[in-house]
């Protein structure tokens, strides 16, 4: 019996898969999980096969696929039950859902291989001659695989005469693996040093117990780090390679090449982490950790630790744990600039010991993030650290997934499917039985919640290492400093004071405003006209380097007005500093002082980014200002001052998670001062210094910020006492959006008080966005189930309407209700 249809999923707005006829000479390299080239209306369209069946739907034209993508299915079958999950709790078609799990479609120079698996070595080994299950040439190929190093190119099997549907039979009897490896990489390598454990050779006895002093720092460094680099390993010990050359001979080590991983960044070279003994608090988190692993099931642990508290410590040595069990393990990190630096951790700890550490992010290439991916794939690599989408990272075997700064709002994905990375991961940790970390300074509400409630273990780093002291945190409060001073600086008088002190005692300052650009709104003087995006409604942002306005949510430009647009007037002024703004004040007030901005205007490449982060980190710069992007997870050790420009802008958001986000800014950004030696310092100014999340990020008090959040949360009935989900009706016609908002409506409306709470329509906070204008639904209930049920109905009746599926913008779990 042959399965010769396939259902496919199409990277298209369409709830539904699509069945193709296998043509015969791609039967063998078509399965659930491969990529396919299929004719769609007219065009070409790479889809995913979700399953083989043997009968297609009667009554339909049923087309043939083009073309095989895949030698190994793309996607393993966990991965596409995931993708179910997916597409069935967000609401989002299941085409999509694949096109953001998978690698880019590109041209990688590749090698089709067979490989010999443990039972094919055992099969062959235990009957050298023909054995009955094994025709001559499974045999002959078993035989040759065996000789050569398990690992033969698809072609030398072809010329011993075994076809496709040969070598999927053995595939499928579990003797021979096949896989796609990446040629053309540099193969360039390196030599690797081990400790060579004397003690267990008895004839070694005869070594003098105490060795020299330079012997003892190289044993040190390789019992606490085991095997690293050569390089690593002269810049940790400080020793000339004469050193280790003389302790090779004499037996005290060993060595071999190791290829250099190509995703290796430039700051790799030499870079030798710091190797800590665990403090009591991160010895008992560890403990915990390893306690959930010897459970081998699912379950999700909170580490709430105060910002340099040394999470990334029980990260690593979790991992480790995790691949001394022969698992893979996903860290996730909130953006690439943390990529690199979790990236080269895990290359020092593990890159050495391991074949490798895969890193996938959006700033890669198409071809460098497909040479990444497939590395997985192939189980070339099995530790993968990486922003949200590495949470489809393909590895299998998974024991342990962890989410770094597990609140942070760039793990929800804005567009369709609107996943959340940290949720996605724990669904995905259950369905492999893996455990979830989640770690934070400022846990989301949601997910400390839940550790308060025992659904979540909760493991505490309540100090920083080395009992430093945590920064002292001061409000400047802005009204006073105004009728001190009646200066209209950004930068009030206690943080000039502040950084001119950094200046003098050669100590660095960040300083941290929320919005890019030079001035963020345009006003006419005379009719009180703002210049706003003809796309969207907002004010247009001043970039005054390049001289123009531009809109962050379309990106449309527009040139300097020289008068309003409104009503002529020349009276056109600039208001509200950004970051472009600050930098050049900072320029001004400090003249002899090395100041540079990181903002997505200066950070375009990753290049840009590492660049200036690596000067601020190798104490070339100052002062550094920039955006959010400062305010995460770096580890400055000369940084004893952090600015605030202004903590209100987040507080005056129309949003419920507005006091949320403020106090973990702020929390955030108090978390970089003070790491290393010296002791910190943050200023925070603001017009509201009695608002509950600036006191509590003053005293730096999550569970007391908790306390009052929930109250607020409770009370309005907003996550995570209720689910929500956010519906908005969208169409470039307004008559149309209106339309289908009444419709929508009158599907609704039937519904609202039973068990759920339906607002709106209403127009939405963001009435128009890149020319649409948008009506907003607001759902609300305590039970999840019932609101996925509603919007389950809501899609059908959108059909029956006739109301297209891309007009109704469903957002499951909302992050923000803008
Ligand atoms: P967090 O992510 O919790 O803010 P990090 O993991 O960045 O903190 O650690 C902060 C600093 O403390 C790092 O420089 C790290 O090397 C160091 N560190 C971690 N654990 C220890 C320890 N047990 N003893 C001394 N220093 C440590
Ligand atoms: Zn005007
Ligand atoms: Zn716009």
């Amino acid at each position: 019996m042959s399965l010769s249809f396939c259902n496919v999923a199409l990277p298209v707005p369409l709830r539904t898969t699509f069945t193709y006829a296998i043509p015969d000479s791609l039967r063998d390299s078509v399965q659930p999980g491969s990529r396919v080239l299929v004719p769609f209306r007219n065009k070409l369209l790479v889809g995913l096969v979700v399953e083989c069946v043997q009968h297609a739907p009667p009554a339909t034209k049923i087309r043939e696929i083009t073309k095989a993508i895949d030698f190994l299915p793309a996607l393993t079958p966990k991965l596409i039950e995931l993708a179910h999950w997916m597409a069935g709790y967000y609401l989002a078609p299941v085409g999509e859902v694949f096109r953001a799990m998978l690698p880019p479609v590109t041209e990688l120079r590749t090698q089709r291989q067979v490989v010999l698996t443990e039972s094919g070595r055992s099969a062959i080994e235990k009957a050298p001659a023909a054995p009955r299950s094994l025709d001559p040439q499974q045999h002959a190929l078993l035989a040759q695989l065996c000789e050569k190093g398990g690992v033969i190119p698809l072609v030398s099997a072809t010329k011993l005469g075994l076809d496709g549907t040969a070598l999927q039979r053995l595939r499928r009897a579990g003797l021979i693996e096949l896989r796609e490896s990446m040629l053309g990489r540099k193969s360039k390598t390196q030599r690797v040093i081990a400790w060579k454990d004397v003690r267990a050779n008895p004839e070694d006895s005869a070594l003098p117990p105490i060795l020299d002093e330079k012997v003892e720092r190289v044993r040190s460094a390789l019992q606490a780090r085991g095997p690293l680099p050569q390089s690593q390993l002269l810049r940790a010990t400080q020793l000339s390679r004469s050193v280790i050359e003389r302790m090779l001979r004499d037996g005290l080590l060993e060595s071999w090449e190791e290829r250099i991983d190509p995703a290796e960044d430039p700051f790799d070279v030499g870079y030798v982490p710091p190797a800590h003994e665990l403090n009591a608090e991160q010895e008992t988190a560890l403990k915990l950790v390893r306690a959930r692993f010897e459970l081998g099931e699912f379950g999700v642990l909170l580490m709430h630790g105060v910002t340099g508290s040394g999470k990334t410590e029980v990260y690593m040595r979790a991992v480790q744990d995790t691949l001394a069990r022969g698992k893979t393990a996903i860290i996730l990190v909130p953006e690439i600039a943390l990529t690199l630096w979790i990236g080269r951790q895990c290359r020092a700890w593990f890159g050495a010991r391991f074949e490798g550490v895969a890193v996938l992010h959006s700033a890669l290439s198409d071809v460098e993030r497909a040479r990444e991916w497939w590395r997985v794939r192939n189980g070339e690599a099995r530790v993968v650290v990486g922003t949200r989408s590495a949470i489809f990272a393909p590895l299998e075997n998974l024991g342990l997934i962890i989410v770094d700064e597990e609140q942070e709002s760039s793990y929800k994905q804005e567009e369709t499917p609107r996943y959340h990375g940290r949720d996605v991961a724990i669904v995905r940790a259950k369905m492999e039985n893996a455990a979830a970390l989640l770690g934070s300074a400022t846990p989301s509400l949601e997910t400390y919640h839940h550790a308060r409630s025992g659904k979540y273990e909760l493991l505490t780093l309540a100090s920083r290492v080395e009992q430093r002291a945590m920064a002292s945190v001061e409000i400047v409060d802005l009204r006073e400093d105004f009728s001190k001073t009646h200066q209209t600086s950004p930068i009030s008088a206690a943080l000039h004071a502040g950084i001119q002190e950094c200046l003098a005692q050669k100590t660095q300052a960040l300083v941290l405003i929320n919005r890019r650009g030079y001035s963020w709104s345009v006003l006419c003087r005379s009719c009180g006209a703002s210049v706003q995006c003809e796309n969207c409604s907002i004010s247009m942002t001043h970039h005054k380097q390049r001289n123009r306005l531009e809109c962050h949510y379309c990106g449309s430009l527009k040139p300097i007005p020289k008068q309003c647009p409104k009503c002529q007037s020349k009276y056109v002024y600039f208001f509200g500093e950004g970051s472009e703004h600050l930098e050049e004040r900072l320029r001004k007030e400090f003249p002899g002082a090395r100041i540079a901005r990181l903002d997505r205007d200066t950070a375009r490449t990753k290049r840009q980014f590492q660049e200036t982060l690596g000067a601020f980190a190798a104490g070339a710069l100052d002062i550094l200002v920039g955006t959010q992007m400062l305010a995460k997870g770096h580890d400055f050790q000369r940084v004893t001052l952090v600015g605030v420009i202004s903590a209100d802008s987040s507080l005056s958001l129309p949003d419920f998670r507005a006091a949320e986000r403020t106090f973990q800014l702020l929390t955030q950004v108090a978390g970089r001062a003070g790491r290393g030696e010296l002791p910190g310092r943050v200023l925070i100014q603001t017009y509201y210094p009695e608002h509950y999340a600036i006191q509590d990020a003053v005293k730096q008090d999550y569970p007391a910020f908790y306390e009052r959040e929930t109250q607020f949360r409770r009370a309005m009935a907003y996550p995570p006492f209720t689910s929500l989900a956010n519906v908005i009706v969208r169409d470039t016609d307004l008559e149309k959006a209106i339309r289908w908002s009444r419709q929508l409506s009158e599907y609704f409306s039937p519904h609202d008080g039973k068990g759920l709470r339906i607002l709106g329509p209403a127009a939405a906070p963001l009435a128009k966005l890149k020319r649409e204008h948008r009506f907003q639904f607001l759902l609300k209930s305590p039970k999840r189930s019932l609101l996925a049920k509603i919007l389950g109905g809501a899609m059908t009746y959108l059909d029956l309407k006739e109301i297209p599926e891309t007009a109704v913008l469903v957002d499951m779990d909302p992050l923000s209700l803008m």
